[in-house]
């Protein structure tokens, strides 16, 4: 059981240099945690996600990795375990959209992009996170907080299906490693969030699709970031102690 206090916890959130990442990392702190701002392409941004992080008193450091790329990715877990300590906690949030198109025009090197950045991305960083928390590695436990999408269920039909597979892999990825891991102190879950104001839009097309969605919404408005962010740090904390498996639809009633 997970039971390890919440203060003095350190999490990995991939994809924290803007959007659901980086007000993960700042919720992350408010909660009590130390975090690694994990991030592609855009320094500067990512050290503003640090430096809210160490305004709350927390300790931050950024480090750039495609997470797609194995050998990025185990250079960014040893840098977050050499510099903050054991790691505690693994948001898989990095993930990437492309245009709006049907399947029959997406190019074969969009799909390998598409599911090298979502889906490898993710299991990559969830193996490394296993062999650190797990009890079975020597351990302390902790927990893995996927990023899954309203778009796997219903397939995102002429929009971008490729998107929406990659993220069906990671609703089943979750219950599989969930499972495969209850017994030695870690918990998997995910967020499926709906349709959430970020910068995410901008890469399918339409920089205003989140406001433009209002109308198919219950809630009739777009979620934010930090609603996102709430519910990822919860399944984080030791208050989801019995958690496990699950993907929790974050969509205003979507
Ligand atoms: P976003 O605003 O576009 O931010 C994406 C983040 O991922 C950025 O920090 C970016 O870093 C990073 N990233 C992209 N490719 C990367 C790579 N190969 N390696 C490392 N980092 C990479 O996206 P978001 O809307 O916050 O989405 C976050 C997650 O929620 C994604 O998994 C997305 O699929 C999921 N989601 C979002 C929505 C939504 O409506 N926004 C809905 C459902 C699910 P740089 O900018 O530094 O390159």
């Amino acid at each position: 059981m997970n039971t390890k206090p919440l203060q003095g916890d350190i999490a990995l959130v991939t994809g924290a240099s803007r959007g659901i990442g980086a007000a993960t990392a700042r919720r992350a702190a408010r909660e009590g945690w130390d975090v690694a701002v994990n991030y592609g392409r855009q320094a500067e941004a990512a050290q503003a996600a640090v430096e809210a992080v160490q305004a709350l008193g927390r300790r931050a450091i950024a480090v750039q990795a495609d997470v797609s790329d194995e050998a990025q990715v185990l250079a960014l877990f040893a840098r977050v375990q050499q510099s903050l300590g054991p790691l505690g906690g693994l948001v898989n949030n990095a993930g990437i959209v492309a245009m709006k198109a049907r399947v029959d025009e997406m190019d074969t090197a969009r799909w390998q992009r598409m599911l090298a950045v979502n889906v490898l991305g993710s299991w990559i960083c969830a193996r490394e996170a296993v062999k650190a928390m797990s009890t079975r590695h020597g351990g302390a436990g902790g927990a893995i907080v996927n990023l899954s999408s309203g778009a796997a269920t219903p397939g995102a039909p002429a929009m971008y299906v490729d998107y929406a597979s990659a993220k069906g892999a990671i609703d089943a990825f979750t219950l599989g490693l969930a499972r495969e891991v209850a017994t030695e102190g870690v918990r998997v879950n995910a967020v499926r969030p709906g349709i959430i104001d970020t910068e995410i839009h901008t890469d399918s097309g339409d920089a205003q699709r989140a406001f433009k969605s209002a109308e198919v919404i219950p809630m009739r408005r777009p979620g934010t970031a930090d609603e996102v962010a709430q519910a990822i740090v919860w399944l984080l904390s030791p208050a989801a102690s019995y958690v496990t498996g699950e993907v929790l639809t974050v969509s205003g009633g979507r």
